[in-house]
């Protein structure tokens, strides 16, 4: 199967989340469904697609993170992750989570998703309450992990969404990472946050990686 990206890289490093370090290709999706403020792929995203084939991603074997924009907007989203795992090959899905459907975790067995809401300081906003059961009733799951982007600490802990998510989310599964890898958020963030979350930068940009 061929796919539009606009972004194909071979082997990079994951830069967040529960895979921070690992090797990696990446696959970029075009478009977002939603608009934060503080979004740093909204250039990318922009980009000329190149088209890739699923064939030569399987057969590169490394596991494949698909990311966007959004990823699950994409018309061939779906189908991607359905070759994917009838090969059973490793595959992490970063998604704001506004189109998740729990019916996904026995449609594709093989994929971890990297479920990041975003919270009311991104300027979006809330999430419809039927979304929200929708990613709810998925925490248990050992294939789901959850990623806020923190902003403002002070209102982001306080925030409704975060608040009913860090409740149910599994011990291990809650990762938090300040926006643009801001060191005085950071700091803050491990003052006043959640203490079983885990407190990360994004690797790829400390090494100016893709
Ligand atoms: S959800 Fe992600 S890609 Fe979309 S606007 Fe927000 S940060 Fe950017």
């Amino acid at each position: 199967m061929k796919i539009q990206v606009v972004e194909y890289v071979p082997k990079t490093i994951q830069g967040e989340g529960p895979f921070a370090g690992q090797i990696v290709q990446l696959v970029r999706f075009s478009k977002c469904n939603l608009e934060c403020i503080w979004c740093d792929t909204r250039e990318k995203m922009n980009s000329p697609t190149v088209e890739i084939d699923t064939r030569d991603l399987i057969k590169r074997g490394l596991p494949i993170v698909v990311t966007g924009g959004e990823p699950t907007i994409a018309p061939e989203f779906e189908d991607l992750l359905a070759i994917l795992c009838s090969s059973e090959h490793p595959t992490y899905v970063e998604t704001n989570g506004l189109r998740f459907y729990s019916s996904w975790l026995r449609k594709f067995p093989d994929v971890t998703w990297i479920i990041s809401p975003k919270l009311r300081s991104s300027n979006n906003d809330p999430y419809p309450e039927q979304r929200l059961q929708e990613l709810l009733s998925v925490l248990g799951s050992p294939h789901i992990f959850l990623k806020f982007v923190i902003s403002d600490p002070d209102r982001d802990f306080q925030d409704p969404m975060f608040r009913r998510f860090v409740g149910d989310i599994i011990n291990g599964h809650l990762f938090l990472q300040p926006a643009d890898n801001d060191i005085d958020i950071y700091r803050k963030m491990i003052v006043e946050g959640p203490e079983y979350g885990r407190y990360t930068l994004q690797l790829h940009k400390i090494g100016g990686l893709l």
